[in-house]
């Protein structure tokens, strides 16, 4: 499997709401093969890691609170550039704002439960993987 790769987490409301199936369907339909896909139920302090950007936010607690509350399916997605494309493909974080046929604005709820998440840049989507699966590299 060639190409880049970037992390992708479907958060808990869009699994809770029954749409994994279609989000799926629209990230392998954009052209992005499924390197690893794994359902979990992340810790507060793996929440806590994976957006440790944002430790000193209003938001944090929350968001924190809200990845470790249910599960969620972190998937390794590959393409060529990847990491920019899959941004596109989800849409801008607050679903009031993201474009027509984006997975925010299809399946997005609030600002905090936007369906998705997506790793921002190569250097977060490597260590974003990382907290995730072990042992994986792109060839
Ligand atoms: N978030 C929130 N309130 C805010 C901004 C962000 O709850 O005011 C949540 C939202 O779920 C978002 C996540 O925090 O996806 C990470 O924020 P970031 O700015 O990194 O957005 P993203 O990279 O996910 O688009
Ligand atoms: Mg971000």
């Amino acid at each position: 499997m060639s190409g880049e790769s970037t992390l992708a987490i479907i958060k808990p409301n869009a699994i809770e709401q029954g749409n994994t199936g279609e989000i799926i369907a629209m990230i392998e339909q954009s052209g992005f093969r499924i390197a690893a896909i794994k359902m979990l139920h992340m810790s507060t302090m793996q929440a806590e890691i994976l957006y440790e950007e944002h430790k000193d936010k209003s938001f944090f607690g929350g968001l924190v609170n809200y990845m470790s509350s249910a599960p969620v399916i972190a998937i390794i997605v590959v393409k060529e550039n990847a990491v920019k494309d899959f941004r596109i493909l989800i849409g801008s974080t607050d679903p009031a704002d993201a474009a027509n046929g984006t997975i925010r604005k299809l399946f997005g709820a609030t600002l905090r439960q936007n369906a998705i998440h997506g790793s921002d840049c190569a250097v977060n989507a490597k260590r974003e993987t990382a907290l995730f699966f072990s042992g994986f590299e792109v060839h």
